[in-house]
C-alpha cells in the first residue's frame, strides 16, 4: 500500500459498512445493456421528461434532506439549499433548456485535405456509465453528474459515499421511486461495492473523490479501456498581493474556506500573503470571522458551521494541527478541537514548516496556513513544484501581476479577486488537471463527458481520393508532392 493510500485508509469509518452483493449489481449491469442501446436514439423531450421527474422527486423530499444532512454532518438547512439543492437544480434547468441544441450534430468545416466533403460530429450516448461520488457534497456530487448522464442518454449506476449514510438513504429512495434499475440504479456500500463495480466493463466512469482512489479507478478502467472523468482534489493555493483589497479578500476567503467547514475540493488550502500587508490581512480575516460566525468564544455553538464528517476525519485534522504546531506553526485564531462533537474551530496559522503535513496534504477542513512572501517568482516556483491544484485564487489590483501568475502556473480552474464561485458558473468547464483530475463536468461540458463525439463523414460527388490513389506514376507522385508543399502556405 502506498503512503498516499495508507493515509486515505485511516480516514475510513471504523464501523463495518454494508456492501451490496456483487451478483446483485452484475444482474442490474446486464439488464442495463439493452436499455442503453435503446436510449441511444432517445429524443431530447424524453430526456427532459426524466430530468423533470427527478426534479419533482428531489424537491418533494426537502424535509428528509434537511434531516439527513443534519444527522450526517450537522449541515444547516440554508447550506443544504445553497450548496446541494441549488447547484443540482441549476444543472437541471441548464440541461432542460439546452439539451436539444447540445444533441444536434455540429458541422465540421473542411480543411485542405477534406475539401468537398460533408462532415458532422454526432453526440452519441456512451452507454452504461458508473458514477462514484464522495461524501463532502453528497447530494450535489451524486445527482449533478446524473443530470448530465441522463441528458446525454445513458443508463447509470450510482455509488454514493458510505460516509454520509443518511443522505445516501434519501438519494436511494428517490432513485428507486423515479427509475427502473435497468435505467438508473443506486448501490450503497464502501470499498468492496466500488471494487466490484469497477471490475465491470462500463462505457464510462465519472469518479469524484481523492487522487489516491482516482488512481485505483483509472487502473481498473484501464483493464477494459473504459474512458474516465476524474474529479479529484489537492491543495488549492491563494495569493494576496500588496495591491489587493484586503477587506474584500479576507471576507471572501473566510466565507469560501468555511463553507461546508472547509470540506470542499476547491476550498482555499493555503494562502500566500505579501509581507507588507500580512498584518492587515490577518486583522481583516479575524474581523470577517467575527462577522460570519460570531465571537471566537461562541463559535463552537454556531449552527451555521457544518461539522467535520466523522471522528476519523476529526482525528486526521487534529493530527495535522498538532504536527504543524510541533514543527513551529503559531495559531492566529482558533485551534480548539472537540472530538466528541466533531468540532474544529476555524483556525488560521502562521509559520508552518515546509515539511509539515499541513503544507503537504490536502487539508479538507477548517485549518488555513498563511505563508508570507515578498517575491512572486518564488511563489510561482513553489506552486509549479507541487502537483497541479484543482483551483488557484489571486487577489490583486495589478493586472500585470494577475497575468504573470495565470500564465506561469497551471490549475483546474482559477478565480481573480474571488474564490470558489467558478464552480457555480454553468458555462465554465469544472475539472482538474493531472493530479487534480482528468476531464470536466457541468452544463455542456458534463453532457460532452457522458457523450462520445463521433466523427461522421459523408462522401459526395467529388472523389478527391482518386487523385492520391495508385498507380503512382511520376506525374501522380509530382502532384502529391505539390499538394504537400502547398500546405506550407497559410490557411485562407
Ligand atoms: P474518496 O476517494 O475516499 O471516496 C470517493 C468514493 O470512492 C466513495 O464513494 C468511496 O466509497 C469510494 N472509494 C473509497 N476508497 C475506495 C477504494 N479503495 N476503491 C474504490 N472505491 C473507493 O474521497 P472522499 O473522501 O469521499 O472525498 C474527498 C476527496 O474528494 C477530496 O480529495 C476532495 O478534494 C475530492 N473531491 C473532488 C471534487 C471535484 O469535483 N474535483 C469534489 C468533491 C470532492
Amino acid at each position: 500500500m502506498t503512503s498516499e493510500l495508507a493515509a486515505h485508509a485511516a480516514t475510513l469509518p471504523q464501523a463495518p459498512v454494508f456492501d451490496t452483493p456483487a451478483e446483485q449489481m452484475q444482474a442490474v449491469f446486464d439488464a442495463q445493456l439493452p436499455k442503453a442501446l435503446s436510449l441511444r436514439s432517445s429524443t431530447a423531450a424524453q430526456r427532459i421528461a426524466k430530468i423533470k421527474t427527478l426534479r419533482e422527486a428531489l424537491l418533494a423530499e426537502r424535509e428528509a434532506w434537511y434531516a439527513a444532512f443534519a444527522q450526517d454532518m450537522r449541515k444547516s438547512q440554508a447550506e443544504v439549499e445553497a450548496t446541494e439543492m441549488l447547484p443540482v437544480l441549476d444543472e437541471m434547468r441548464h440541461a432542460i433548456g439546452r439539451v436539444k441544441s447540445w444533441m444536434k450534430p455540429t458541422r465540421a468545416w473542411p480543411t485542405t485535405t477534406s475539401l468537398g466533403l460533408k462532415a458532422r460530429i454526432h453526440y452519441q450516448s456512451r452507454g452504461r456509465v458508473l458514477i462514484i461520488a464522495p461524501w463532502n457534497y453528497p447530494l450535489n456530487l451524486c445527482l449533478g453528474p446524473l443530470v448530465s448522464a441522463l441528458a446525454a442518454g445513458n443508463t447509470v449506476i450510482l455509488k454514493p459515499s458510505e460516509m454520509t449514510p443518511n443522505v445516501s438513504a434519501v438519494t436511494a429512495r428517490i432513485i428507486a421511486k423515479v427509475f427502473d434499475p435497468s435505467e438508473v440504479a443506486l448501490f450503497e456500500g464502501a470499498q468492496a461495492t466500488s471494487t466490484a463495480l469497477l471490475a465491470m466493463p462500463f462505457d464510462h466512469i465519472f469518479f469524484t473523490g481523492s487522487p489516491a482512489v482516482g488512481k485505483i479507478v483509472m487502473t481498473a478502467a484501464a483493464k477494459h479501456l473504459t474512458s474516465v472523468t476524474l474529479e479529484l482534489g489537492g491543495k488549492s493555493p491563494t495569493i494576496i498581493d500588496e495591491s489587493a483589497d484586503l477587506a474584500m479578500a479576507a471576507e471572501n476567503l473566510m466565507w469560501g474556506k468555511h463553507l461546508n467547514n472547509g470540506q470542499t475540493c476547491i476550498a482555499p488550502d493555503y494562502v500566500y500573503v505579501h509581507t507588507k500587508v500580512k498584518a492587515e490581512f490577518v486583522a481583516q480575516c479575524l474581523k470577517a470571522l467575527d462577522k460570519l460566525f460570531g465571537s471566537e468564544a461562541s463559535r463552537s455553538a454556531n449552527p451555521d458551521l457544518t461539522r467535520v464528517v466523522n471522528t476519523r476525519h476529526t482525528q486526521r485534522l487534529a493530527g495535522i494541527l498538532a504536527d504543524a504546531r510541533a514543527k513551529g506553526a503559531g495559531i492566529l485564531v482558533g485551534g480548539q478541537v472537540d472530538e466528541s462533537q466533531n468540532y474544529i474551530a476555524p483556525t488560521l496559522l502562521e509559520g508552518a514548516a515546509a515539511d509539515s503535513r499541513i503544507m503537504n496534504e490536502e487539508i479538507f477542513g477548517p485549518l488555513l496556513p498563511i505563508v508570507e512572501f515578498s517575491d512572486i517568482n518564488q511563489v510561482i516556483a513553489q506552486i509549479n513544484a507541487a502537483p497541479k491544484p484543482l483551483a488557484l485564487y489571486i487577489f490583486s489590483k495589478d493586472s500585470e501581476r494577475i497575468d504573470q501568475v495565470l500564465s506561469n502556473t497551471s490549475s483546474g480552474g482559477a478565480c481573480v479577486n474571488h474564490c470558489m464561485v467558478h464552480y457555480a458558473h454553468g458555462n465554465l468547464p469544472f475539472g482538474g488537471v493531472n493530479n487534480s483530475g482528468i476531464g470536466s463536468g457541468h452544463g455542456h461540458f458534463g453532457f460532452k463527458a457522458f457523450s462520445h463525439e463521433r466523427a461522421v463523414l459523408t462522401g459526395g460527388w467529388l472523389r478527391s481520393e482518386k487523385l492520391f490513389a495508385p498507380p503512382y506514376t511520376p506525374k501522380r507522385f509530382a502532384f502529391i508532392r505539390r499538394i504537400v508543399d502547398s500546405l506550407k502556405l497559410p490557411m485562407l
